[in-house]
């Protein structure tokens, strides 16, 4: 039997997994997809890495993050954050400046792409500890014992183990994870109402063989606010030395209306960007990733675009359950910037924590 098996090799499950290595405590941790990383993901188009999920870390507020980049020892550069900001608020009009003041807050990216964090955690685990393309579909409690049913391929596996991490965005555990006996209905509730960050969003990065737009004075800043908008926000995207140049945008629609102008979008996204930086925005290579499309990281209550972001402020997702043997993790849940990069390092933490401190009064700390 195993002692601890993580389910999710999301940002939080692996740095819950590397937590535990550095503790010398063995662990399995299951992945439903046939990568690690979650909703971190970067594409390679040559030399560009394209950041299609989370770009940006804060050090400034983000003390975990700058800890494990250093400790991974990987290279972060600011974004580019230079020159006039755009608005453009009427179709018919051509857009304004509307700042020439930075609007990215001290964000920083990583050279080669956030993947890179996946890979550094991921080189430091066991390889034999990790497997991929295990779909959790059930939860068992046993009387000494968590029994878990994964399908992989044709086949279930089912796995025994004296705990259990399920590092996975509520919305989707409540969604298609089967819990016996049932969680509470209060838990299930909670579970619900915690929306998973981003997980609607649809994010393009269009590389272009100069970064034109910086030459012109701009810094790739864009804010488009009228009700046709396609690209909602837009930013710089190029590499550390500018060489590699993209620009990433947000895609306005919603998952409904991304499904019905999947054609067409491509060409309203570059007479979009050809509207706000000119003749040379139709010179780029787009690239797409729409989120809410992938059943690991979109619940069908995240499909419902919501106004504003979530407070996380509920702790209930923080204790551990059915005798100290099922615990959560995973962004959602965290304490501390939670939906954030920060947030699945704060819960993997915690998560390690109550694991190696098992008493009463560690379970307590967490869960006000
Ligand atoms: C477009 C976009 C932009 C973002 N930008 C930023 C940013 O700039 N900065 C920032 O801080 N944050 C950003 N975020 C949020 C950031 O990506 C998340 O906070 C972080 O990646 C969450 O990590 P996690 O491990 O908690 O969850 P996830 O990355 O969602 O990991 C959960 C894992 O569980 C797996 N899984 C799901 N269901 C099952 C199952 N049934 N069985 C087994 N495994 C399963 C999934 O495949 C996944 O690997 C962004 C997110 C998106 C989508």
């Amino acid at each position: 039997m195993l002692d601890t098996v993580i389910v999710g090799g999301g940002l939080s499950g692996l740095a819950l997994a590397h937590g535990l290595q550095q503790q010398g405590r063995t662990f399995a941790l299951y992945e439903a997809r046939d990568r690690l990383g979650g909703r971190i993901l970067t594409q390679y188009d040559g030399d560009a890495a394209l950041d299609l999920g989370p770009a940006w870390f804060w050090p400034g507020t983000q003390p975990r993050m700058a800890r494990m980049v250093a400790a991974l020892g990987l290279a972060a550069f600011p974004q580019h954050d230079q020159g006039q900001v755009l608005r453009l608020h009427d179709p018919e009009k051509v857009p304004e400046v509307y700042s020439t003041d930075g609007i990215h807050h001290g964000a920083q990216r990583l050279v080669g792409g956030m993947a890179r964090l996946v890979q550094g955690l991921a080189s430091r685990l066991p390889g034999h500890a990790v497997k991929l393309a295990h779909e959790l579909i059930a939860v068992v409690k046993q009387r000494n014992h968590v029994e878990l049913h994964f399908r992989s391929g044709d086949g279930i596996t089912q796995v025994m183990a004296r705990r259990v991490v399920l590092a996975v965005p509520p919305r989707l555990l409540e969604e298609a994870v089967r819990f016996d006996p049932p969680l509470e209905g209060m838990l299930c509730q909670r579970m619900r109402a915690t929306q998973t960050w981003m997980a609607n969003q649809a994010k393009v990065l269009v590389t272009f063989l100069s970064p034109f737009w910086r030459a012109a004075g701009l810094a790739g800043n864009a804010f488009v606010e009228h009700e046709q908008a396609m690209l909602y926000e837009v930013f710089d995207a190029c590499d550390v030395v500018g060489e590699q140049a993209a620009l990433g945008g947000f895609i306005a629609l919603t998952p409904e209306l991304r499904t019905s102008f999947q054609t067409g979008m491509p060409l309203l996204i570059e007479s979009q960007l050809t509207q706000l930086f000119g003749g040379e925005a139709d010179q780029g290579v787009q690239h797409i990733r729409d989120w809410a499309n992938e059943r690991y990281t979109c619940s069908t209550l995240d499909r419902v675009p919501s106004a504003m972001r979530p407070l996380y402020d509920d702790a209930s997702l923080r204790r551990s359950f059915w005798d100290a043997t099922l615990y959560f993790g995973g962004s959602e849940t965290a304490g501390y910037a939670a939906g954030y990069l920060e947030g699945a390092l704060e819960a993997g933490e915690r998560v390690v924590y109550l694991l190696t401190h098992s008493s009463g009064q560690a379970q307590a700390s967490f869960a006000n």
